[in-house]
């Protein structure tokens, strides 16, 4: 018999399921808002004016050969920029290890393998709710996980003082995985205040912070703004994990770009962890994929790129910001309920606190497609099927 036989399917993934779910509806009517890609406003996918430059200039040289175990080395110094500062200081000390990473799953993981080694007594603090995959990584790794409490589904917002109880109650020199902007699924973040009170009782528990940062300039289209909470931390001294992933802000989804780093006290300890890191790496997948690399390096090391991407990025957010506005707008038209959350809520989604069994209703009888927690993609409404989105809503409604 062989050892294959034996095999039973596995579950299907809950966000990508959804996708398949969706293709498979005959109805003229359906709507995916399960998908976390941003869309325009007729629907479809987009491929940015800046990547389409960056491709024209990179056509022809001669760059298929493999890359360092770490990844590009431009691509790692213009992350490191974006995340903590053109002038940071830990950028001029060199106190950095950074490898370039495929995505953000990818840097996650590898964050994750690195703390399994190095932390071996450490366990990985997340948020309730936090992005699905965060348990499966730090799982698969073999990292103990712990929660802390995050978001208060009542106020459709951030439990902030039940949020601080858990940090203070952490051991010492815990590991927190904290979304650096636009929150996945929630799209709610610490204010200002809030990020600065986190760090300061991170500095007296001695906790490491790992940002995850997704959405850089996907929350308000201002790269440093998205990078706020990070700069605060950076600000009180900490040493900090950073995952960063040109998914969403570039729309570079499948070519998998990205980059982990880690701060360091100093040169000679970013070498000694950069070394550690590659060598995770190099039984993993060897080294990182070069294309996306070229791309997103093209870019970023080019003003006018540069800029041009920017805007382009805010062009995107300007209209998820644009349906929000409309979507509130029309259900509160309807009727009493509250929907301020809609324009509370930043990034790519927005939380609306349907239950698992009305998210079922809605797709079953509406042919609506999103997460069973109720999270809906704001990038998967456009002018055109808001009034169909409404018109549904109301009925469902009653
Ligand atoms: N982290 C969060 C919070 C996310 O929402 C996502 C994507 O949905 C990712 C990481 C990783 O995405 P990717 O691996 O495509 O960069």
């Amino acid at each position: 018999v062989a050892a294959t036989e034996e095999v039973g399917p596995a579950p299907a993934d809950s966000t990508f399921g959804i996708t398949d779910a969706f293709l498979a509806d005959p109805s003229p009517n359906k709507i995916n808002l399960g998908v976390g890609a941003y869309r325009d406003d007729q629907g479809r996918p987009v491929v940015l004016q800046c990547v389409r430059d960056a491709a024209a200039r990179i056509s022809g040289s001669e760059f298929m050969e493999y890359l360092p175990i770490g990844g590009s080395l431009t691509i790692v110094e213009e992350c490191v920029k974006l995340a903590y500062g053109e002038k940071s200081d830990v950028i001029q000390e060199k106190r950095f290890a950074g490898v370039q990473a495929l995505s953000g799953t990818g840097a996650c993981r590898l964050f994750a393998e690195f703390q399994k080694r190095f932390l071996p007594e450490s366990r990985i603090y997340m948020p309730i709710p936090t992005w699905n995959n965060h348990h499966s990584i730090w799982r698969e790794a073999g990292v103990p996980q712990r929660t802390f409490h995050y978001y208060h589904p009542e106020c459709k917002g951030l439990d902030f003082p039940a949020l601080m109880v858990d940090v203070k109650n952490a051991p010492n020199r815990s590991v927190f995985l904290l979304h650096a902007c636009a929150h996945n699924p929630t799209g709610v973040d610490p204010s200002e205040e809030q990020w600065k009170e986190i760090s300061y009782q991170f500095k007296v528990r001695n906790h490491f912070p790992f940002f995850d940062m997704a959405y850089q300039g996907f929350a308000s289209g201002n790269l440093d703004r998205d990078a706020q909470a990070i700069r605060i931390f950076l600000e009180d001294g900490h040493l900090i994990g950073c995952a960063q992933s040109f998914a969403k802000n570039m729309g570079l989804y499948g070519q998998r770009v990205g980059c982990l780093s880690v701060l360091c006290k100093d040169e000679k300890q970013a070498i000694a962890v950069k070394s550690q890191l590659q060598q995770i790496a190099r039984p993993m997948y060897s080294n990182p994929p070069v294309y996306g690399a070229l791309l997103v390096s093209t870019i970023l090391s080019n003003p006018d790129l540069k800029s041009l991407w920017v805007k382009e990025m805010k062009g995107m957010v300007d209209r998820i910001t644009r349906m929000r506005t409309a979507l509130r707008e029309n259900l509160e038209k309807r009727g009493s309920l509250n929907w301020e959350h809609i324009t509370n809520q930043i990034g790519m989604f927005c939380y609306t606190g349907l239950t698992p069994e009305q998210v079922d209703r809605l797709t079953h009888n509406f042919h609506i497609y999103m997460t069973r927690d109720g999270r809906i993609s704001m990038a998967g409404v456009n002018t055109h099927n808001l009034s169909m989105l409404f018109f549904n809503a109301c009925l469902f409604l009653g």
